[in-house]
């Protein structure tokens, strides 16, 4: 891509109102727009990221056998009045048509994929089986803040599995627990999972999985010894206490982000819209449900907060808009440009008649992985230089594909 062919400028400072580092960098790269408190505008930049973090998120539930839906996101009254949210859900977005009919905006989806899923299951035979969506979420915040991490419209993965007794559901949280860690790994994060805090029956969240990153909105304990972390807003224990988990360390608190999470339903959505199957003992048995979300939108702005430096944002590999930033300086630029491209590698070809220093500043706040220079100091090589480094070094274009795979 050229970048005199974006409609998109990079800005020389962030919006007034911007109050964390996700949504002056993302403002300032050109990567989101604010449309208003909580809902934002995706450019392409900013899409490209989405898509990659989506990217991952589907590979990882596809893996575990999840299979993709896409539900409506406007939603008849009546079901959420049926699960009894349409009164208890303060943040549930409620639209009345011309028609005076009610409708509400989905802030989760239990109430479609219940008898979506259900029609299908007669038989405890049928189950296991778990669905998901990658859509537009809403909540009608009363303060939306914190750029992308809180959205009154956010895009989320939301997973729902249906299961015949408990023990299935616990072991197939197991199995998704695996694949959210290796889809936070896999984008750049590092996620620690707090255990439960609610248990079957309730709509209490059972697990969390938190990234530490001083823009969160949440307080953990948690040990560097071992696996054991927890909510404070739950927690037993104190900072400074000895693990109780493998007792070798003391608890450590931190603020962190909620990048995903797990309810455990219980018989509750079966039961509201009384949709059962036959059990082996031949009678009528309520599936055991849970909820598995990952925040996409949310994610992108944890991946801000966690990877940035004072000159913009260091996007990992996996989820960078693109490979590279070229920075071309002379006519040659071009030519390397087209090389690149032939070969496969996505570049961001910063060709603007603007002066050097201008081009250093955007490849930085931009952050692709890797910042290539062509000019006239460069000769026949290229420049190349890690975002997240300060080792710049003179190589030949063969070299440069060869360090990115090509
Ligand atoms: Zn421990």
């Amino acid at each position: 891509m050229k970048y005199s062919q974006l409609f998109t400028k990079t800005l020389r400072e962030p919006p007034k109102d911007a109050d964390t580092i996700n949504h002056k960098l993302l403002t300032k790269g050109g990567y989101v727009d604010q449309l208003m408190a909580g809902v934002y505008s995706y450019l392409p930049l900013g899409l490209r990221v989405l898509r990659n973090i989506e990217r991952i998120v589907r590979e990882e539930m596809d893996a575990i056998g999840g299979q993709e839906v896409l539900m409506g996101t406007l939603h008849p009254k009546e079901i959420w009045e049926r699960s009894g949210g349409w009164d208890s859900i303060d943040v549930l977005f409620k639209i009345k048509s011309r028609t005076e009919r009610e409708y509400a905006l989905g802030q989760s989806a239990e109430e479609v994929v219940t008898p979506l899923v259900m029609q299908y299951v007669n038989s405890y035979k049928a189950l296991p089986k778990a669905v998901y969506q990658i859509h537009w979420k809403y909540r009608d915040e009363l303060r939306a803040k914190s750029g992308i991490l809180r959205g009154r419209e956010f895009l989320m993965k939301d997973m729902y599995s249906f299961h015949e007794t408990q023990e299935d559901f616990d072991r197939f949280y197991e199995i998704v627990k695996k694949a959210y860690l290796k889809a936070f790994k896999r984008m750049g994060l590092v996620a620690k999972v707090t255990e439960a805090s609610g248990g079957s029956f309730s709509q209490k969240i059972s697990y969390e999985f938190m990234v530490l990153t001083d823009a969160g909105e949440d307080d953990i304990l948690y040990c560097s010894a071992c696996d054991f972390c927890v909510n404070t807003e739950i927690a037993k224990v104190a900072e400074g206490d000895d693990c109780p988990k493998c007792k070798d360390s003391k608890l450590q608190k931190a603020r962190a982000s909620e990048a995903g999470n797990v309810f455990d339903l219980g018989q509750k959505y079966g039961k509201a819209f009384d949709l059962g199957f036959i059990g082996k003992d031949g009678e009528k048995h309520f599936p055991i449900m849970g909820c598995f979300g990952i925040g996409i939108s949310r994610n992108m702005g944890i991946l801000v907060e966690t990877h940035h430096d004072d000159r913009g944002i260091v996007w990992p590999e996996s989820v960078a808009p693109y490979q590279v930033s070229l920075v071309g300086l002379n006519e040659k630029a071009e030519e390397v440009y087209e090389k690149l491209t032939n070969a496969g590698v996505e570049v961001l070809f910063d060709d603007r008649e603007v002066n050097a220093g201008e081009k250093f500043a955007d490849a930085d706040l931009l952050g692709m992985p890797v910042r290539l220079v062509v000019g006239n100091k460069t000769g026949d090589q290229v420049e190349w230089k890690k975002r997240d480094s300060e080792i710049s070094e003179l190589i030949d274009l063969n070299e440069v594909l060869s360090r990115l795979n090509k």
